[in-house]
């Protein structure tokens, strides 16, 4: 049985479970513990033959409350992440606009707090129920327990302990925009959109993010393939003395750079090897050119982050989970 991903890669798959509700999740761990938990493929580099047994998330469903002024939405996982915005937004109610269009599913999104133009989910989470399953019981973690990151979280650092069963937003009514970003200000100002409402600005997301990514439909891929390195400040001064124009960003008592502009230094825009190559647009993304195997990606990707090591002395990480044969 052959499985879907957004990498297009093929990826035999011995045995797949499918969870429509809870007690799906339940009754299946309960007698296999290292089943490994699926949701849209769209962040996972998957090997060829997978001899271990997927569980493929499936529940549906969207509830709201109002508390005071706002909203709180809870979406079962394994809603569709862009559906959910689509469906906020035309309630009217704001907070998920920056996040528009990310493919996969909403009980990913809390996994590596998922983040676009300015806003990661953390900003609006207001609550994760899981399953834990070194304890064997359902649990309700708040936004701490969580240890929201840049692109991590508690469910990363502890990948085979928690899987999300819903997930609960705060959302509001009374939009406060989060327009920072240079692509979007340009795109406003292009569309004459000086006070957008939340449905114009995810307009605007949607409009940048079409004309910046590939197409994982045409263009096998995962989204960035690496994330932006965090570096400390005497790292980040030592770099600007070597190479001034580098961008970097304040990120806590840290300093985050810009991986794409690293790789784009070194060379590797539009740069293809074999079935894979960095796209010309965005050199964080690589696509499959038709054929790629799940090793051509891994093997690019190493010798990208050698090359950008080589010159900056800085170490990319790679941001999709890559699974084993066996399912670690
Ligand atoms: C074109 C493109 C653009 C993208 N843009 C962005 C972006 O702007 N920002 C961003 O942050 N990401 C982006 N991504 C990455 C990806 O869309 C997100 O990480 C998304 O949340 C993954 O969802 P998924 O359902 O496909 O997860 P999967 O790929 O199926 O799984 C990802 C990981 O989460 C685990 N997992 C999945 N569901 C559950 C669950 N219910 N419980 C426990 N563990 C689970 C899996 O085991 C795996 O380790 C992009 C990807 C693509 C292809």
């Amino acid at each position: 049985m052959l499985t879907h991903n957004t990498l297009g890669v093929p990826c035999e798959v011995a045995d797949r479970v499918i969870f429509e509700n809870d007690d799906d999740v339940k009754r299946a761990l309960a007698t296999d513990d290292r089943l490994l938990i699926l949701g849209g493929c769209s962040n996972v580099v998957l090997p060829e033959c997978l001899n271990q047994r997927v569980g493929q998330i499936a529940m549906r469903g969207i509830s709201a409350i109002e508390v005071g002024d706002d909203v709180v939405v809870t979406a079962a996982a394994g809603e569709s992440w862009h559906g959910l915005v689509r469906y906020t937004l035309g309630k009217g109610w704001a907070g998920l606009e920056n996040l528009a269009l990310i493919p996969g599913q909403v009980g990913a999104a809390p996994i590596q707090n998922i983040g676009a133009y300015g806003v990661e989910l953390a900003r609006r989470t207001e609550a994760v129920r899981v399953f834990d399953r070194t304890r064997a019981i359902e649990r309700v973690l708040s936004p701490e327990e969580c240890e929201f990151s840049y692109r991590s979280s508690v469910f990363r650092s502890h990948p085979d302990r928690y899987v999300v069963l819903d997930l609960s937003l705060r959302l509001t009514c009374s939009s406060q925009p989060v327009l920072e970003y240079p692509d979007v200000q340009t795109e406003l100002s292009r569309l004459g959109w000086s006070q957008p409402t939340p449905s114009q600005v995810a307009e605007v997301i949607i409009r940048i993010r079409r004309r910046k990514l590939p197409d994982y439909r045409t263009w096998g891929n995962v989204g960035s393939f690496f994330k932006n390195p965090v570096v400390t400040q005497a790292a980040a001064e030592a770099l600007k003395q070597a190479h001034p124009k580098l961008v970097m960003h304040a990120h806590g008592a840290a300093v985050k750079l810009a991986a794409a502009q690293l790789i784009d230094l070194c060379g590797w825009k539009g740069r293809r090897e074999g079935a894979v190559s960095v796209w010309r647009r965005q050199p964080l993304v690589l696509v499959n050119l038709g054929g790629a195997s799940a090793r051509d990606f891994l093997r690019l990707g190493d010798t990208i982050r050698r090359s950008v090591a080589e010159r900056f002395q800085v170490s990319l990480e790679m941001e999709p989970t890559v699974v084993s044969a066996n399912g670690a």
